[in-house]
């Protein structure tokens, strides 16, 4: 997000000042990491939450329209800064991976026919194939189908222009390129307090992590800050004092895969699978398999398993749950926990599941599955949004919310899903609410970065195959 926002900010005003404050050695090493998050170009070509089923049957597509559309700006920034040598690390970070929903069940099948029929209709989803044949979806995807049960009624969907990313390296790029333009990268910079002074600027104090422990606290004084802290927002949030951030609270859910880079499974599978979540499974909780593409190494993912800790960052503390308790927060927390039992049920079912019951959720989707074939990893720290809601106390929240200050100098971003695919539309959101005074001359400019901004018409000089063929010639 902050990197994001660095480039789009570095080339609108190229005169002003930007400093980058990361608590890490490095940068990218919380949930925008590689293996701390699944890489899926989220465009709603296969996540079945963002097509919810209306009471009277029909398919409610809108969020996955959005989603599309948000995803497209995206592309359309990387493919600016790529195309104007504005991505030092190259555009390896992207690769072309076909998106899958695969269902079992006549129920679930049901579903996604009428889920199908629903969103081809549109002209962003026009190219969507179905089948409930297995030998089709063999052909989409071998390892759904081998050993499987004849009678088991399946169906899927692929969408053939799905991506893979690698967000971690595309930040790292986005992060060199600003440096190169003359933002100021100061790593292992934790960012501790932030007060506003009298004349409406930020004293934001920072303490040198190199130090060991042994504070050299120094302060920095902005007229803008972005708190882009991934699960560290909260907490940074609550210390500005901005009323804004009052009744805000969080709940951390951490994420587990099981990765194989065994050659012979990781070349009988390329694409992105997902299923449809268990009863009172989180929306980001819904199972998949799939191809991933890291340092030009291909592997495959299957998860998330959910998991429980009480930090709010990978590389957080214990504390940080008890330490956002706060008593603006604390009614819609409790109403929360209290009115999300099946949520409460999901986890402990999660968190106590041995490795047969993980290896049996796997085997759902690939019935061949040998666990000499795959390893636990730990993914990034998800801090969902607790929020207050009038007559219900709170509700928990599975998106992502920017909490601004009413003179829009300070901002920050809480939650998680989408995530990264859209962070370009989170940020030009940023930039509109923040900034408003300079919103119309920006314009030009923007839509030359992202000509389908505005409405614009999607160009077919920045289709994403272009970009990747053109400047890596990635090809697997
Ligand atoms: C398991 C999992 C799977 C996911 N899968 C996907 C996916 O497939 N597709 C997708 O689009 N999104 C996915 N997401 C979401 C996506 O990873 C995040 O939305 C995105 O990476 C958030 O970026 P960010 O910059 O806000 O946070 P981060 O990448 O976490 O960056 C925040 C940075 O701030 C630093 N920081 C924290 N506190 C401080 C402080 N006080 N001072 C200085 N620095 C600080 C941290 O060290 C970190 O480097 C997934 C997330 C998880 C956890």
């Amino acid at each position: 997000m902050s990197a994001t926002l660095a480039a789009l900010v570095s080339e609108l005003e190229p005169s002003w000042s930007i400093e980058i404050h990361e608590r890490r050695d490095g940068l990218a090493q919380e949930s925008s990491n590689a293996w701390n998050n699944a890489g899926t170009g989220h465009a709603a070509l296969c996540e079945l939450n963002y097509t919810p089923e209306r009471a009277d049957g029909s398919i409610d597509i809108t969020k996955a329209v959005t989603i599309n559309e948000q995803f497209e700006i995206s592309r359309e920034l990387w493919h600016h800064l790529g195309t104007h040598g504005r991505l030092p690390g190259g555009t390896g970070f992207l690769s072309t991976t076909p998106h899958m929903t695969f269902v079992r069940g006549e129920e679930n099948v049901d579903y996604l026919r009428r889920r199908f029929e629903t969103l081809r209709q549109h002209p962003l989803f026009s190219d969507l194939e179905f089948s409930t044949d297995p030998e089709q979806i063999a052909q989409w995807a071998p390892l759904l189908v081998a050993d499987r049960d004849p009678d088991q009624a399946i169906a899927a969907t692929r969408a053939a222009a799905g991506t893979d990313v690698d967000f971690g390296a595309l930040a790292s790029s986005m992060v060199t390129d600003s440096v190169e333009r003359g933002a100021r990268l100061h790593l292992e910079s934790e960012v501790t307090k932030l007060k506003q002074r009298r004349d409406g600027t930020w004293r934001v104090t920072i303490r040198d992590r190199r130090w060991n422990g042994h504070l050299r606290a120094r302060t920095v004084t902005a007229r803008f800050v972005f708190i882009g802290a991934g699960g560290g927002a909260l907490r940074l949030l609550q210390r500005s004092g901005i009323p804004e951030a009052k009744g805000f609270g969080g709940f951390p859910i951490s994420g587990q895969f099981l990765r194989t880079t065994n050659p012979e499974i990781v070349a009988q599978h390329q694409a992105k699978v997902y299923g449809k979540a268990d009863i009172g499974a989180p929306p980001m909780s819904v199972p998949h398999l799939d191809t991933r593409v890291v340092d030009g190494e291909t592997a495959l993912l299957f998860g998330p398993y959910a998991g429980w800790s009480m930090k709010f960052l990978k590389h957080g503390s214990w504390t940080d749950l008890l330490r956002s308790i706060r008593p603006g927060n604390i009614v819609p927390m409790l109403a929360v926990g209290a009115k999300n039992t099946s949520l409460v049920k999901y986890l402990v079912g999660e968190v106590t599941a041995s490795d047969t019951a993980r290896l049996r959720t796997l085997r759902a989707f690939m019935p061949t599955a040998h666990p000499r074939d795959w390893e636990l990893i730990t993914a990034g720290q998800r801090v969902q949004v607790i929020k207050k809601a009038k007559g219900k106390g709170g509700v928990l929240e599975f998106g992502t919310e920017l909490v601004t200050s009413a003179d829009g100098t300070i901002s920050g971003l809480l939650g998680a899903s989408p995530g990264a695919s859209t962070a370009v539309a989170t940020m030009l959101d940023l930039l509109e609410r923040c900034f408003p005074e300079r919103s119309a001359a920006w314009q030009p400019r923007l839509r030359q970065m992202m000509p389908s901004l505005g409405g614009g018409t999607w160009d077919e000089s920045f289709e994403l195959d272009q970009l990747v063929d053109e400047t890596v010639g990635t090809e697997r």
